[in-house]
């Protein structure tokens, strides 16, 4: 084992770090109460390499492994969850659907210009009435002719508005149960294919979240994704990935949040001394500390064992489930070390502590992935 950082990896969490400290730092609360998308950044991104990380440079990517993924998405929701929720849902479920799952055609069309950042990729797998039991899925696609037709209705997509390629699952054979979904990849501009509602939402605010709506849309037959009827088999593996970025998001928002507390806890005053000095605030913060440190561990194994091309189901949620839990509990913890200035919006742990709930819902609430880690352990 060694636990070490290599120096390509320090490099990259000092360029990412210096990004998001230069780029973002500044109008993280301005964009969060606009609900501000910010595509141009997103792009800035795409220049860097870190939005086709794990895509080979021949396709586009930066020909990276999970490790320096996990890395870059910690170190850009240490500074703003938003950014890197938009990261993660364009790297590990459009991007890496297309690239896992896609055949050659597909990748030189879709994965390449998601992977340079000239396209920005959505994956719409949540549906009103399916979301924990998201093989429950309605939308429908039925063939005809050369296309398949596509109906139905998506909630929750990230980049649902923003989104110019979108992976889309839907029901080729209900008589199959989880074997008759198949994936498809729909472009912005498909008639029949548009935005609905985007979402008001209580954390992550500056990620755009909207539902997508599919109305006889018409997909060519080269857009289907994978095999017919595996789309939905196929979604999980997606989300092994997946899950592992959510704890990254966690970790590096637990990180800002435990950073903001110390900081503080240094500078206020109370009875005299800084607060810092008093033990219930040190045993908080060592606390914080130690948590952080474990679901890092745990989101790296996991990162390792993808870039070993292990299977990961069981490592990836128990970091996702681990990291999500110990992100609400710092920023908890964040606000209660500010006091009432926790609870204002000049200080940054307000906004923590809505980002973080995120991490126990999203690419599965926290009960899904208890289900998750006991079923892979009994069948073990
Ligand atoms: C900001 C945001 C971004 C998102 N981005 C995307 C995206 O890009 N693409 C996408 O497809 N989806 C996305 N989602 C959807 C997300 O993955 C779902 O919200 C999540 O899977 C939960 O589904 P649900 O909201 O329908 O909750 P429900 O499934 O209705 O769950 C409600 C409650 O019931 C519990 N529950 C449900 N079933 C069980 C069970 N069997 N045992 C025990 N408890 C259970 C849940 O844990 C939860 O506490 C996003 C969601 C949010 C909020």
């Amino acid at each position: 084992m060694d636990f070490t950082f290599s120096e390509e990896l320090l490099e990259i969490k000092r360029i990412v770090r210096e990004f998001a400290e230069k780029e973002i730092r500044a109008h993280v609360m301005e964009w969060d109460e606009n609900q501000t998308f910010p595509l141009d950044v997103l792009k800035d991104l795409g220049q860097l390499g870190f939005l086709g990380v794990f895509i080979p440079p021949e396709y586009g990517g930066a020909g990276l492994g999970y490790t320096e993924y996990v890395t870059i998405v910690e170190e850009l929701s240490r500074v703003d969850g938003s950014i890197g929720i938009s990261v993660a849902a364009h790297n590990s479920l459009c991007t890496g659907h297309i690239y896992k799952f896609g055949n050659e055609d597909q990748r030189r069309r879709f994965v390449m210009p998601l992977a340079k950042g000239e396209k920005i990729g959505a994956w719409s797998l949540t549906e009103p009435e399916a979301g924990s039991d998201a093989g429950g899925t309605q939308t429908v696609a039925r063939l005809d002719g050369d296309d398949w037709i596509l109906n139905g209705q998506k909630t929750f997509t990230t980049h649902g508005t923003y989104g110019d390629i979108c992976v889309a699952m839907a029901v080729t054979d209900k008589s199959a149960g989880h074997h008759g979904i198949s994936a498809f990849i729909l472009e912005k501009g498909m008639p029949g294919f548009f935005p609905g509602k985007k979402e008001n939402k209580l954390g992550l605010r500056a990620s755009d979240t909207s539902t997508v709506i599919f109305e006889d849309c018409r997909v060519p037959k080269e857009n289907l994704l994978g095999e017919l009827g595996n789309g939905f088999i196929d979604a999980l593996k997606v989300l092994d990935g997946g899950r592992i970025s959510i704890a990254a998001l966690a970790i590096g928002m637990a990180q800002g949040a435990y950073e903001a507390a110390l900081h503080y806890a240094k500078q206020r005053r109370q009875f005299g001394k800084a607060i810092a000095e008093f033990q219930a605030i040190q045993f908080k913060l060592a606390d914080m500390a130690t948590e952080i440190e474990a679901a890092r561990l745990l989101t790296h194994r996991a990162a390792w064992m993808q870039d070993q091309g292990m299977q990961t189901t069981a490592q990836s949620s128990m970091a996702k489930l681990y990291a999500g839990e110990v992100a609400v509990r710092v920023a908890n913890e964040c606000v209660q070390v500010h006091g009432g200035y926790g609870f204002i919006k000049e200080y940054p742990a307000e906004k923590f502590y809505r980002d973080v709930k995120l991490c126990t819902i999203g690419e599965g609430t926290s009960e899904i992935q208890r289900l998750v880690i006991a079923r892979e352990i009994l069948r073990s």
